[in-house]
């Protein structure tokens, strides 16, 4: 196979600061080893996250200026509107300033105490907003879903087994809706298959529960589908996009990720009640029905976005940077989470550095380590972000240490990806000097944004 090579040339460029060995220990000390704390201009490579962090297409920029900024039925608008529309075949098209936005309408309606959310894996604003409304939220992962070495194509299904004898069990009711995320991210990224979709959509229909999509990164899903599954190889991207969304009854969708811009998000669906109801709360919390949380200008860079997501030359870049991100790591021996993701490489920390234990962070260790080496920013997604205490203060770790190295969308160019390379290797080669960390300041929610450390 060729080299895959960036399919654009660029047009505007931001200059990467780079910085001595000195002067990232420092920002280090100043920012108490927590990346979160450390600004990003010191940052070279800026891997914390792929949401909101894609540079938008000469395209994109010239529909900011077309941007209609009228209060009521902008032109952006319906230009919005019929993006969508055409992939998801919804009739109801809800702009809100993010993803989560479209999840605490949807909940604030559906959710509830009594109620249960189910998912493949929920993304943690999902069930942050799923919980807050008084409901529970509930994740039905496959086994090989949750087993970081099993190489299989679509680690991100549902288990449509365990939902079927869960529905049974606790009764349709108190299930007002069920979700599937693609790709599943905090599953690592991995794909859900059509087959999969189709009879999770069964199941939900023989028990009359409406199916909706966290549909974040829907084409990325669509492009593993092609790849990966029977049947899809001669389908276009489009044709598999809008088969993905016939299985649903609706949609929340963060444009932060596949629509490549910095900030959106929308709520789709079908049921005119729901829709209604929706743009009620909508009014309140987020806009006018026409705009919601979001300008013009932002509802014609996501409609753009929209269709520049589905070029497959797009697609084959971006699933193959991150593959190729993963292989040559794989090759050199550094344990990652398999096979690697639509976003993300997400590395193994517990194998990477099994003689610090997980009530020292090993994950935030070998965050800490691919700074100072290399000035790239990662983020730690163990037992800081989801570790607990036991009632005698000891730590609960997480079920895994990983560190995740997200790929924002055409940032960066395979040079930056090979000099990523360079550097996990390189603290591969001296993990054995790494040491643990003790937190020496914590919030009592969401400690890990900011957290303050100190090495063993
Ligand atoms: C990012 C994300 C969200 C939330 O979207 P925001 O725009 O960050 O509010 C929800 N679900 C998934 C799967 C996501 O990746």
């Amino acid at each position: 196979m060729k080299t895959i090579i960036e399919p654009f040339k660029i047009k505007s460029v931001e200059p990467i600061k780079f910085t001595t060995l000195g002067e990232r220990e420092d920002a280090l000390r100043r920012g108490s080893y927590n990346l979160f704390l450390v600004p990003a201009e010191e940052v070279l490579i800026d891997l914390l996250t792929d949401s909101g962090t894609a540079a938008m297409s000469a395209d994109q920029w010239a529909g900011m200026m077309r941007g209609d900024e009228s209060y009521a039925g902008a032109r952006s608008f319906y230009r919005f509107e019929r993006a969508v529309r055409d992939l998801t075949g919804f009739k109801h098209v809800i702009p809100t300033h993010q993803g989560r936005a479209a999840e605490k309408i949807l909940f604030s309606l559906l959710g509830g105490k009594g109620k249960i959310v189910p998912n493949n894996t929920h993304f943690d604003t999902t069930r942050a907003n799923v919980e807050f409304s008084g409901a529970e939220a509930v994740d039905f992962p496959t086994a090989e879903g949750t087993d970081p070495d099993t190489v299989a194509p679509f680690k991100g299904n549902m288990d449509v087994h365990e939902l079927e004898g869960f529905i049974e069990n606790v009764g349709a009711e108190a299930i007002p809706l069920c979700m599937v995320t693609i790709t599943n991210n905090s599953g690592g990224g991995q794909p859900v298959s059509m087959r999969n979709l189709r009879e999770t959509r069964e199941v939900c229909r023989k028990h009359g529960i409406p199916l909706f999509l966290d549909a974040c990164r829907f084409a990325e899903n669509a492009f593993f589908i092609k790849q990966r599954e029977p049947g899809y190889a001669h389908r276009p991207i489009r044709d598999i996009v809008q088969e993905m969304f016939s299985y649903a009854d609706g949609a929340t969708m963060s444009a932060k990720k596949d629509a490549i811009v910095n900030m959106g998000g929308f709520l789709a669906l079908n049921d005119d009640a729901l829709a209604q109801n929706a743009r009620n709360l909508l009014i309140v919390t987020e806009g006018f029905p026409t705009y919601g949380g979001l300008a013009g200008r932002d509802l014609e860079a996501i409609a753009q976005g929209l269709e520049e997501v589905l070029d497959e030359h797009y697609l084959q870049y971006r699933i193959r940077s991150v593959e190729y991100l993963g292989e040559q790591l794989t090759a050199a021996g550094v344990p990652i989470l398999q096979p690697p993701g639509g976003h993300a490489i997400y590395l193994n920390a517990k194998k990477f550095l099994p003689r610090i234990p997980p009530a020292q962070y090993p994950g935030q260790a070998l965050v800490v380590d691919l700074f100072r080496r290399g000035g790239i920013r990662s983020v730690e997604i163990g037992s800081v972000m989801f570790g607990k205490y036991g009632t005698d203060g000891s730590l609960i770790p997480a079920r895994m240490e990983l560190v995740r190295l997200a790929i924002p969308r055409r940032v960066y160019t395979q040079s930056h990806i090979d000099y990523v390379i360079e550097v996990v290797i390189e603290c591969f080669e001296h993990r054995e000097e790494l040491k643990g960390y003790r937190i020496i300041e914590e919030p009592p929610v969401l400690r890990h944004f900011t957290a303050r450390f100190e090495p063993m």
